[in-house]
């Protein structure tokens, strides 16, 4: 069976006991910048109900220009005020560098990506370089962001000041 075969039954069961529409604006109005890893279930660790906050992930929950595009929509639009990033340990980005990884790609497609990996050797680092590039945005009504990092051994969330 297709991981979407098992995914569409199991919302039917999902869709059973929905407890009805909400409002499109996030409740808590954050917005939450996380990593893509499969062992951060961001609502549960953080303790957010459905309808709380937007989620914006992609691999190492980087500032990307597409992460700044979906942060100045929140906020623009839909009136989160504040960030929180969520870095976590072990992060598939710390086992790779940008040239490493580029090769890999290239070799395996024949085509280079133009694009950086954002690759990361010390994820506290990481997390301040993340807050920096937000704080300098000039797209967001409000800069008022705070880094985490999740270890996935614990569970534990830890802020970088
Ligand atoms: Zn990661």
């Amino acid at each position: 069976m297709a991981e979407i075969d098992r995914m569409l039954l199991a919302n039917e069961e999902w869709a059973s006991r929905f407890p009805g529409a909400l409002a499109a604006r996030p409740a808590r109005a954050v917005a939450v910048v996380a990593c893509m890893d499969s062992r951060m279930p961001l609502f549960g660790l953080l303790g957010l109900a459905v309808g709380d906050a937007h989620v914006i992930r992609n691999a190492g929950g980087v500032v990307t220009d597409d992460t700044i595009r979906s942060l100045t929509i929140s906020q623009h639009l839909l009136g989160t005020r504040e960030i929180v990033l969520v870095h976590h340990t072990e992060c598939g980005l710390e086992a790779t560098t940008e040239q490493a990884f580029a090769d890999q790609v290239e070799q395996a497609t024949g085509h280079r990506p133009p694009w950086p990996v954002r690759a990361f050797s010390d994820v506290d680092a990481d997390v301040r370089e993340s807050m920096r590039l937000l704080r300098e945005s000039p797209y967001l009504l409000s800069h008022e962001v705070r880094g985490t990092v999740y270890d996935v051994a614990t569970g534990r969330l830890r802020e970088v000041v």
